[in-house]
């Protein structure tokens, strides 16, 4: 028998509808690229969305095709986000820190046909564009007065004008909930970017999922800054969980620099930020620096990369921030995991709760996870055991644009390439990516450990574990450290710092002191080009 409710496909633009029927005066400020600050409502940002599915349709372009972006987190690339996917074409968001030439690559992959850019990224666009021979229309983010002259892109419009004279009204197609919405690729950590296609229903569902209480928990009476790109997979979804909830929005633009971030906090009244360790690490430096305090800020996600312990605690105890440590992939929407605790460890002494709270959480509903051996066998769920982990659900990756890489599924479910154990409270602690796992001896040493005791070090600024060749032990691990300014860490201060924290075999051999470690273009450390420069690196004694 089947059930009798109504069937209503799960689309991205009833979200932007209902934003407008029922906080259609709810807030979204953004900082701009022109430099100044933009306010208007979520009513207002469903018109203009309404306007630029008016404009592609203009454009003829055809239910399915790819229109790319290559913006900051701001209104207009907001206004994008519903216009495009609601009238059923897929909305690209690119990284615009890749290399120029990635990102034409990643154009030509995806086949856009329609290409909108901040005016920062004008640059690369002048250099790319003639080699992104689908691109049928470049439009650029701002009035037509900031244009610059002389740009050689033919064809090139200003944003406003292109939807200036379009109608306000637009009904938003019936769409199948299956079909594509968004194109994401991963940032290619791990080899050549590959593209991870949402649907409507993904997202929805993603959406719903990133605001229940012991997810994000976002609300109406929220302010929330995503400092996590709109180009990462989706800011993390908070564009579309915003419209669902009403909260306030901030948006950052370019300015990601502490003094920055912290200023729009203070005067937006942000209650919830998001964003990767290191941009916190920024934004901590900077307050640490002048004597600052938040005023309205009670919660931040923190994902991307492991969440130093360090961080945690400075966040709660000298700020009385609360850090959602998150885990997930742009394969995943990308929320897997986010960590608060359950009730009974409220009676905990604090630093009992500062252990959980430093794994990277228990599963979102909706995520079903599991980790095995090196044969395939489910591990216990026993906070011991640790294995690969493998995950599905449906928000989860079937397989990747253009059937790039073939199956990647194992049995239904998606291998993550992480390696971690699970508790029986489903508690995950990631100890490592497979590869950069460190083989000594037969064991295994977690570089997310040993660079989580390096960051609790007060001269720290940056650490990265490397495993390093061994003759006798195979792998011997390293610690690639950056100081903060003006501190005094000496080699062996920083190897005494391990001692009783680490098994002594687990300790790294040596220190390496470094100016900066090269990070990616979503503000991960990138571990490949780091062992690059240490090409030609032996540990001490061989
Ligand atoms: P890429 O895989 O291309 O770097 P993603 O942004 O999708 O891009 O990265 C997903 C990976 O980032 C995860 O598989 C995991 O290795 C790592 N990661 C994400 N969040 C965390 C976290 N909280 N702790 C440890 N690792 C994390």
């Amino acid at each position: 028998m089947q059930g009798q409710m109504q069937d209503r496909p799960l689309l991205i633009s009833s979200l932007i509808d209902f934003a407008e029927r029922f906080h259609g005066d709810g807030e979204i400020v953004s900082r701009r690229v022109e430099g100044d600050i933009h306010r208007y409502t979520y009513a207002d940002a469903a018109v203009r969305a309404r306007q630029v599915a008016n404009a592609l349709d203009r454009l003829d372009l055809a239910a399915g095709s790819r229109v790319g972006t290559l913006a900051w987190n701001g209104y207009r690339h907001f206004e994008l986000y519903y216009g495009v996917s609601g009238s059923g074409r897929i909305l690209h968001t690119i990284n615009p820190r890749l290399h120029p030439e990635q990102v034409a690559w990643i154009i030509n992959h995806a086949e856009d046909e329609a290409l909108c850019f901040d005016l920062t990224f004008l640059p690369i666009i002048k250099a790319i564009h003639a080699a992104c021979r689908r691109v049928r229309q470049w439009v650029i983010l701002c009035d037509r007065d900031a244009v610059p002259a002389d740009t050689g892109i033919p064809g090139l419009l200003s944003y406003e004008d292109w939807i200036a004279g379009e109608a306000t009204s637009y009904d938003w197609p019936d769409l199948d909930e299956d079909s594509a919405a968004c194109l994401c690729y991963t940032s290619g950590t791990t080899g050549n970017p590959k593209g991870v296609l949402y649907s409507h229903r993904s997202s929805v569902l993603h959406a719903y999922a990133a605001a229940m209480p012991d997810v994000m928990c976002l609300s109406a009476r929220d302010s929330v800054l995503p400092v996590v790109p709109m180009f990462h997979v989706n800011a993390w979804g908070i564009p579309y969980t915003a419209a669902a909830t009403g909260c306030k929005l901030v948006f950052p633009g370019p300015a990601l620099d502490g003094k920055s971030v912290y200023e729009l906090m203070e005067a937006e009244k942000v209650t919830f930020a998001a964003g990767v360790p290191t941009v916190w690490q920024m934004l901590l430096g900077h307050m640490q620096q002048h004597g600052l305090r938040f005023s309205t800020l009670n919660r931040t996600v923190i994902g991307g990369s492991a969440c130093p312990p360090a961080m945690i605690s400075a966040f709660k105890d000298t700020y009385g921030v609360t850090v959602l440590h998150a885990w997930g992939m742009t394969e995943m929407s990308p929320l897997g995991t986010l960590c608060t605790l359950k009730n009974k460890h409220l009676a905990l002494p604090p630093e009992e709760q500062l252990k959980i709270l430093c794994t990277q959480g228990r599963p979102v509903f909706g995520v079903d996870m599991k980790i095995v051996d090196d044969a395939g066998h489910a591990l216990p769920h026993d906070g011991v055991a640790q294995g690969e982990l493998l995950v599905r659900g449906p928000w989860i990756v079937r397989e990747y644009f253009k059937g790039e890489g073939g199956d990647p599924l194992i049995d239904g479910w998606f291998p993550t390439g992480d390696v971690a154990t699970i508790d029986a409270d489903g508690y995950l602690h990631i100890t490592d990516r497979s590869k950069d796992v460190i083989k000594s001896g037969g064991e295994w040493i977690s570089s997310i450990d040993v660079e989580n005791i390096a960051m609790a070090h007060p001269a720290v600024a940056m650490a990265a574990c490397l495993g390093m060749r061994h003759p006798k032990w195979d792998e011997r691990p390293v610690i690639v450290v950056v100081k903060k300014p003006d501190a005094e860490l000496t080699r062996e201060q920083l190897l005494a710092f391990f001692l009783g924290k680490l098994s002594k075999w687990q300790i790294p051999d040596d220190v390496i002191f470094v100016d900066a470690i090269p990070l990616g273009a979503t503000g991960k450390m990138q571990k490949i080009k780091l062992r690059e420069q240490l090409a030609g690196y032996t540990l001490p004694g061989l």
